[in-house]
């Protein structure tokens, strides 16, 4: 057992956690949790948890279904909101999955990630991001269909006290409480929705903590009579709820920036440019990860500060790929911005697939277009095909076409994630294709 594993032994014990959550996430982007006595956590530590993979979508086969959770000691965390708990503190720490033969079990999503990082290290990068999530609060009418959004301020509004502001306020001591460094908050542009972002870090912590992040807002928004939703569009015009992830490769011989060059295009590095003309190129398959729900191409339409168009830009808010503004001194936080995921996405897979995109453009040396200074949404289709810019896929089907066709991205899932992915995803488009909606009846029933 190594130190880090006696110390958290340790602060359980002092803590008085009774019960230990090893939680792990499906291909889908939903956590899941097993829960230990605490007695049982130093043999977990040292040998790992069986539990039984077969009822977990995407995981095992029912002749294959036994595997092990392997808690990861850097993620353990007590819930802040299970303390004074009659039924006993819990702790929570996120695994890694094995096959029973100690083997990274490949429909692990955090393996996935993991090998993606391991990629970038052995080309000397470290890849750094800082996801946003943004996501509505509506009033708990008990049915989510029949929900109101439960104030009516708008972007950066500041209203003392009001109910917002509190459970805000719950969800930011939360997320402090677990350990993550959240560096703003704020209301967004929408009637009901928020952002909150946190510091930024290697992708594997970032991951972890966007899923901590989403069941922290659940868990307070609950105890204020509310509910908070991730989905990407919630209501037809406003705007909807994105992910826009910021990134950057650390140089691990010397621990520098390695997207910084004062001389470069948009003062960014050949590996930054060659990165971004990766993830553009990519695009289009990319979105069948980052943007994984039949609703997400809601969200991906001209008007709400949401990318459509597949191309790059330093200010702009429509363009796929931002990059942001930064105070001179402050070379060290040069990034760029992917905006088109959203909080629907598995945030483990989403960033294997923008990373191996990435490495591509770098292994391949290739070059990205000129960046757009215009507003794209304003140019004819004809200047936008002479420019070269393409197109984000409109439905989730044709993602899931571009996906299919993508080695790289696919590649970045392997093979057995994707099939069951393509497979649970094609299942999600069929239902809802076949499905005759509000809309459809109220155009046509009296008028045809
Ligand atoms: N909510 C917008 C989106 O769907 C983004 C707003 C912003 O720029 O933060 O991506
Ligand atoms: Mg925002």
């Amino acid at each position: 057992m190594d130190d880090k594993a006696r110390e958290i032994l340790e602060i359980a014990k002092k803590e008085g956690v009774l019960f230990i959550d090893l939680q792990f996430t499906d291909i889908l982007g939903v956590t899941k949790s097993v829960t230990i006595p605490t007695s049982g956590l130093e043999e977990s530590l040292d040998r790992g948890t069986w539990f039984d993979g077969s009822s977990i979508y995407g995981f095992a086969r029912i002749q294959e279904s036994d595997m092990i959770l392997r808690p990861d000691p850097n993620t353990f965390r007590i819930l802040p909101w299970t303390r004074g708990n009659a039924a006993g503190v819990h702790a929570r720490i996120f695994c890694d999955i094995q096959t029973p033969e100690g083997e990274p079990f490949p429909g692990d999503p955090r393996g996935t990630l993991r090998k993606a990082l391991a990629h970038a290290e052995s080309l000397g990068f470290s890849y750094n991001t800082g996801p946003e999530l943004e996501f509505f609060l509506f009033r708990n009418g008990g049915d989510v269909t029949e929900a109101v959004p439960h104030d009516i301020g708008g972007y950066f509004d500041f209203s003392p006290n009001d109910e917002a502001e509190r459970v805000r306020g719950d969800i930011v001591n939360a997320l402090q409480a677990l350990d993550i460094n959240v560096e703003m908050s704020h209301h967004e542009v929408a009637i009901g929705q928020h952002e909150i972002d946190f510091r930024y870090g290697n992708a594997l912590q970032s991951a972890d903590n966007a899923m901590t992040l989403k069941y922290a807002v659940k868990g307070v928004a609950t105890n204020h009579g509310l509910f908070a939703t991730f989905m990407p569009k919630p209501i037809f015009g406003i705007n909807g709820s994105g992910m826009h992830v910021h990134q950057s490769f650390v140089n691990l011989s010397d621990g520098k920036n390695a997207f910084f060059d004062p001389d470069g295009t948009l003062k960014l590095s050949e590996v930054a440019q060659q990165f971004v003309a990766g993830q553009l190129a990519h695009a289009r398959a990319l979105a069948g990860v980052v943007a994984p729900t039949v609703n997400s191409y809601k969200r991906l339409t001209p008007g709400y500060e949401a990318p459509v168009y597949v191309c790059w830009a330093q200010r702009n808010r429509s363009a796929l790929i931002r990059v942001p503004r930064y105070s001179p001194g402050r070379e060290a936080s040069t990034r760029v911005e992917l905006r088109f995921p959203d909080p629907s996405c598995n945030p483990y897979l989403a960033f294997a697939a923008m990373l191996e995109a990435g490495l591509d453009g770098i292994e391949r040396k290739l070059t990205p277009p000129e960046p757009v200074t215009d507003d794209v949404f304003h140019w004819t289709r004809e200047e936008r095909e002479a420019k070269g810019v393409d197109v984000l896929p409109g439905t989730l089907e044709e993602a899931l076409d571009e996906l299919e066709k993508d080695d790289v991205v696919r590649g970045a899932l392997g093979d057995h994630i994707y099939v069951a992915y393509d497979r649970a995803k094609r299942e999600e488009w069929e239902e809802y294709r076949i499905h005759v909606s509000e809309w459809e009846t109220k155009r046509y029933l009296t008028s045809i």
